[in-house]
């Protein structure tokens, strides 16, 4: 249940990407964004549970907080402002997906609805440097009624989860702790491949985790993500790869290159999505 969400492209188009080595598409791009951001809220699960933290509210809310956090402090400007911009487009188009599906909202559910979740998390990222993130309250989107309130939301947070990263810096100051692995047991497209390599080494680059923390790869039978708190194993599915590129299709996030057509054939996929797509 606490779990992550990836992504990631029709594969033929990921693979052309990486066969030109010129900047990624728009897709890719799209994937690669949520695909972190789903790592960090997992990370965020396995932080939680190393140091047992307490949380006086949603633990999944506090997961996704715990990502946003990263995507201000871990990121240049740029590509900040375009992660949680994509973060935020891809619980629209679960939103979306619900709608089309028919479904209510689930609100006995541990998360948030989606659309509450992507304006929770351009709220913390907007309000982290509001004098030079306005654009957010445009694109994606934020109302007035809750940006001003974002500043302090952020500093809230901010104060909340800081003595623990700097905690987590410490560790891997003084070699204490463990970089999580990556043990990815099925294929995917090289470009996914290297960006969940950056990804953890990135993680390890710049903390260290209390404990042991396995983050897996593998084909689940769900597009889903998982951290297993018994075995402090973070399981990324395949699957969720390709429901980040489904998510992508259905906001009209296309690449501007001949992987057009298959988007366009992907199109009957939409409904193949799991019903906890937002299980990040
Ligand atoms: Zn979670």
């Amino acid at each position: 249940m606490r779990s992550t969400l990836l992504f990631a492209g029709p594969a033929g188009c990921l693979a052309a990407g990486l066969a030109a080595p010129a900047a990624a598409g728009e897709v890719d791009r799209f994937v690669e964004s949520n695909l972190l951001a789903a790592l960090y809220h997992e990370i965020g699960h396995a932080v939680i549970d190393g140091y047992t933290l307490p949380i006086y509210a949603s633990e999944e809310d506090a997961a996704d907080t715990f990502s946003a956090l990263l995507i201000h402090a871990w990121h240049d400007e740029a590509e900040a402002m375009a992660m949680v911009r994509d973060t935020a487009l891809a619980f629209r188009g679960e939103d979306a997906l619900r709608v089309e599906d028919g479904q209510e909202l689930a609100f006995w559910s541990i998360y948030a609805p989606d659309l509450q979740r992507a304006y929770d998390a351009v709220c913390l990222v907007y309000g982290a440097a509001p004098e030079r993130r306005a654009a957010l309250l445009s694109d994606p989107g934020l109302p007035d009624e809750r940006a001003q309130f974002c500043a302090d939301e952020f500093d809230l947070a901010w104060s909340s989860w800081e003595p623990v990263l700097d905690d987590l810096a410490t560790l891997r100051e003084v070699g204490e702790g463990s970089v999580p692995s990556l043990d990815i047991q099925v294929a995917l497209a090289p470009r996914i491949e290297r960006a969940l390599v950056s990804a953890v080494t990135r993680i390890g680059g710049a903390v260290h985790l209390p404990m042991p923390v396995r983050i897996e790869v593998a084909l689940c039978g769900e597009a889903n993500a998982f951290y297993d708190y018994d075995h402090d194993t973070i399981l990324m599915c395949r699957e969720y790869i390709d429901h980040f590129a489904v998510l992508a299709e259905v906001m009209g996030i296309r690449d501007h290159t001949d992987c057009g057509s298959d988007h366009v054939g992907r199109k009957s996929d939409r409904l193949r999505r799991k019903d906890c797509s937002d299980d990040r």
